[in-house]
C-alpha cells in the first residue's frame, strides 16, 4: 500500500526511556517504538539510541517531520535546549540542528510538558476546555498554559513552570534548581518517597516496612496508601494539601476552565484529589473556581510523544517557528 499525506515522528526524550510514535494527519499512530536512553551523560549513546528509535519509526514509512519533547528549559525561538535535569551533557545543545542534518527532515524540538499539553489540546479532551492548565506529576513536575488554540511560551519559553514555583518559604528541602519550597518538592513522587522514608526514619510505623529503599517509589506507596497504610496515605495527602495551595494561584491568577493532570503519578490521583479540593475551597474565591473541571489527561504516557509528533506536523502548533525551522 502506498502512503500518502502527512505523516510524523514524535519522541518523547527521557533520561532512562525514549518513547516514539508514528502519528497520521487523523491522529492514528500507525507505530511505537520504545528505547532506552542508556548512560545519560554519553552524547554518544543518547544520540546512538534517539537515531536508532528514529530509524526503526521511518522504515517503509515517508515520514514528513519530526517532533522532539526533552525535559528542561527549551529555547523555543532559537531551538536550542538550554539545559535537561537528567541529560547532564545538554547545554545550549542545538538537539533539532542535530536531528534534522543527520536525517534530512524537518525538526522542532520542544519542552516535554509543552508537548503533552498540545497533545490534549489537539487530539484530547482539552479543545473543550479552554483555556487549560496542564500539570505533570512525576519525578517532577511540569505545567504548561493553553488557551485560544495555543500554549502560551512568555518571554522566553517558561512559562507554566509550576514545579519551579515556591509555595513553602519554610521548606527546608533544596530542588533540584537550587532554591527552597518549589512545588517540585512538595508534591512530586520524589516529595512523596522523601516523607516515607524520613516518617520510617523517624520511627513512623508503616507496611513499607523492612522493604529495601531502592524499591520504595510512589507507585509502591500508592498501592500501600490503598491498603490502608498510614504513613502512606499521609505522603499522599501532604502532597494533596501543597498541590491545592498551587491550584489555588492558578484559579486566581488565571482562572482556567480546567486543570488537566498528566504524568505518571496522575494514577495516584485519588488518593489526592479530595485534599486538593478540599484545600481549594479554603483558598480561592468561589467565582473563579465555580466551573474549574479536574481531570486525568487523555492519552496518559504517550502524551509527550503525541504532541511532539504534531508540532512537527503542524505549522500552526509551531507558533512563532511558523514555517521550517533553519
Ligand atoms: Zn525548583
Amino acid at each position: 500500500m502506498e502512503m500518502t499525506g502527512n505523516i510524523g515522528i514524535g519522541i518523547d526524550l527521557g533520561g532512562t526511556k525514549i518513547c516514539g510514535i508514528l502519528l497520521d494527519e487523523e491522529g492514528r499512530i500507525l507505530k511505537r517504538v520504545d528505547g532506552s536512553t542508556g548512560d545519560p551523560n554519553s552524547e554518544e549513546t543518547v544520540l546512538k539510541n534517539l537515531f536508532q528509535v528514529i530509524d526503526d519509526l521511518k522504515e517503509n514509512f515517508p515520514v514528513a517531520s519530526i517532533g522532539i519533547g526533552c525535559a528542561g528549559p527549551d529555547d523555543f525561538f532559537n531551538q536550542l535546549v538550554v539545559t535537561s535535569p537528567n541529560l547532564p551533557f545538554i547545554k545550549n545543545y542545538p538537539l533539532q540542528r542535530i536531528v534534522q542534518d543527520r536525517f534530512g527532515i524537518l525538526t522542532v524540538v520542544d519542552n516535554d510538558v509543552k508537548t503533552a499539553a498540545l497533545a490534549e489540546l489537539v487530539l484530547g479532551k482539552g479543545k473543550d476546555f479552554q483555556p487549560f492548565f496542564f500539570i505533570t506529576l512525576g519525578t517532577g513536575i511540569g505545567g504548561a498554559l493553553v488557551y485560544d488554540g495555543k500554549i502560551y511560551r512568555g518571554a522566553s519559553n517558561t512559562a507554566g513552570e509550576i514545579g519551579h514555583t515556591v509555595f513553602d518559604l519554610e521548606s527546608k528541602e533544596m530542588c533540584g534548581c537550587g532554591k527552597y519550597g518549589c512545588l517540585e518538592v512538595l508534591s512530586s513522587g520524589t516529595a512523596i518517597r522523601r516523607f516515607v522514608l524520613q516518617g520510617m526514619r523517624n520511627g513512623f510505623p508503616s507496611k513499607l516496612k523492612g522493604v529495601p529503599e531502592e524499591l520504595i517509589d510512589a507507585r509502591l506507596i500508592a498501592q500501600k496508601a490503598r491498603e490502608g497504610d498510614e504513613l502512606s496515605r499521609n505522603a499522599f495527602l501532604r502532597a494533596g494539601f501543597w498541590l491545592g495551595v498551587a491550584f489555588s494561584s492558578l484559579v486566581q491568577i488565571l482562572n482556567p476552565k480546567a486543570i488537566i493532570i498528566g504524568g505518571g503519578m496522575s494514577e495516584a490521583w485519588d488518593l489526592m484529589e479530595e485534599k486538593v479540593k478540599e484545600t481549594l475551597v479554603r483558598l480561592t474565591m468561589e467565582f473563579p473556581r465555580g466551573n474549574l473541571r479536574i481531570f486525568k489527561s487523555t492519552h496518559g504516557p504517550l502524551s509527550g510523544a503525541i504532541g511532539a509528533a504534531l508540532l512537527g506536523m503542524r505549522p500552526k502548533n509551531r507558533g512563532p517557528l511558523n514555517g521550517p525551522p533553519e
